[in-house]
């Protein structure tokens, strides 16, 4: 069982191998390729720094514990019905997201987001509900 912040289950979405730091992207790419290959795995839904952020370099500004941050964890649970501590299977997350979110969704949650002019995670949603599920990360 993996444990993640709510704003991560879109930032999987989105992840096509690009992040932080060498470690960081590992930890990211180990992750993802779980969930694609095994979307039973269950994901705890936590408050705050998650198994993501345990990789996140020392070095440079410490985002994950901003005040903007948690809101959007919360503002992405919330929209999907979701409750800090609940576990899913991210298949089911995935069934969540075809029903509750659609991929303009990225450009008012993430609005602050540094990724989010890549375009990305919008397309990891259109992928999503056409049924594709997660993208093969090299
Ligand atoms: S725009 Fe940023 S915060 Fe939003 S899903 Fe993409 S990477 Fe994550």
């Amino acid at each position: 069982m993996f444990k993640l912040r709510g704003h991560h289950l879109f930032c999987l979405l989105g992840y096509r191998g690009m992040g932080y730091s060498q470690e960081y992207v590992e930890n990211m790419t180990r992750l993802h390729r779980t969930l694609r290959n095994n979307p039973k795995t269950l994901i705890q839904f936590v408050k705050g720094p998650d198994q993501l952020c345990e990789k996140y370099p020392n070095s440079g500004e410490y985002h994950c514990q901003n005040e903007h941050i948690y809101e959007r964890d919360a503002v992405i649970l919330a929209k999907m019905g979701l409750e800090i501590g609940q576990i899913l299977k991210w298949e089911d997350i995935e069934s969540r997201i075809r029903k509750h979110v659609i991929p303009s969704d990225i450009q008012v949650v993430c609005e602050t987001c540094s990724w989010r002019s890549f375009g990305v995670c919008e397309e990891g949603i259109r992928e999503i509900h056409d049924g594709k599920g997660l993208r093969e990360v090299q």
